[in-house]
């Protein structure tokens, strides 16, 4: 094989459809010569997965739902049986109830909250785990995360208690796994039209305000995304790890609004 990926196993979890941040990095993954492996959440986006997984000959690892621990053993079971080993995963998912991501985040529900933290922190360091014991050559793990993390976002509300989370999830992860060469690393991604942003709140509003703000004056693409993504999974960022990298168009070091932004 040719490529930055060329010899690496890596497994792609958050893949909904062709608009989806994972879909980006898988492509991108793909076209370096990696060999990737797919899961799906439930009936419905296996016949939306499996044409996806056949376009770059990715394997389909079957239904995973990460509140559910059976099903991510299952994931990691078949891994270890088809290739023995991993190098790397993609971890792309969050999840929370459309009826909070709108509003005041003090009106959350402490069902929402822990379903929000289970499915979107949580699921992470789940994997982590079992990854750990896979990637006997070291390894690079990859997870999604955004600004209202680190800034209040209008709607973002409880995502952004567990974006925090999962970012301070990063740093603890890093150190542990650390001393094997397995590396843990967050791309946060500008908002992009997906099904996952299409739950929030005014979202259209926030694109167009990251356009009209940022210093590149554009969103971002799950093409772009794709393409930082390859250089966390990839040897070129073997010195790198515990980071949380913006791949935003610079969105998050403006201060103010630009004075040329028409009112919106
Ligand atoms: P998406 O809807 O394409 O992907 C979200 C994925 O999460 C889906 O594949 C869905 O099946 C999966 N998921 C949800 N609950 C699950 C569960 N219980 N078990 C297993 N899988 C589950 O949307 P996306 O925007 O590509 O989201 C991917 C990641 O990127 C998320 O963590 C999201 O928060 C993050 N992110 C998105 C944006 C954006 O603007 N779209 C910006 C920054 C970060």
């Amino acid at each position: 094989g040719q490529g930055l990926m060329a010899g690496k196993r890596g497994l792609v979890l958050g893949v909904a459809n062709n608009r989806s941040i994972a879909w980006g990095i898988a492509k991108a993954c793909a076209d370096q010569g990696a060999e990737l492996a797919f899961t799906y959440q439930g009936e419905a986006l296996k016949k939306r997965v499996e044409p996806l997984a056949a376009e770059i000959g990715a394997l389909v690892c079957g239904h995973c739902d990460v509140t559910d621990m059976a099903t991510i053993d299952a994931c990691f079971a078949k891994i270890e049986k088809e290739w023995g080993k991993l190098d790397f995963v993609v971890h792309a998912i969050g999840f929370s109830d459309k009826d909070e991501l709108t509003g005041r985040y003090v009106d959350t529900t402490h069902g929402n909250f822990l379903r929000t933290m289970d499915i979107s922190v949580y699921s992470f360091t789940a994997i982590a785990q079992r990854a750990e014991k896979l990637m006997t050559d070291g390894g690079s793990l990859l997870t999604m995360t955004y600004y209202g993390a680190e800034k209040v976002m209008p709607n973002y509300n409880v995502m952004g208690i567990a974006k925090a989370a999962l970012e301070a999830s990063v740093k603890y992860l890093a150190v542990d796994l650390g001393p094997k060469n397995i590396r843990v690393n967050a791309i946060s991604a500008g908002p992009i039209k997906t099904l996952a942003a299409s739950g929030i709140g005014d979202f259209r509003y926030i694109l167009k305000w990251n356009e009209y703000n940022a210093p590149l004056r554009r969103t971002v693409s799950i093409e772009e995304v794709g393409d930082s993504g390859l250089y966390f999974l990839s040897d070129m960022s073997r010195g790198v790890t515990g980071e949380v990298h913006h791949v935003d168009s610079g969105y998050h070091v403006v201060g103010m609004k630009a004075v040329d932004a028409p009112d919106i």
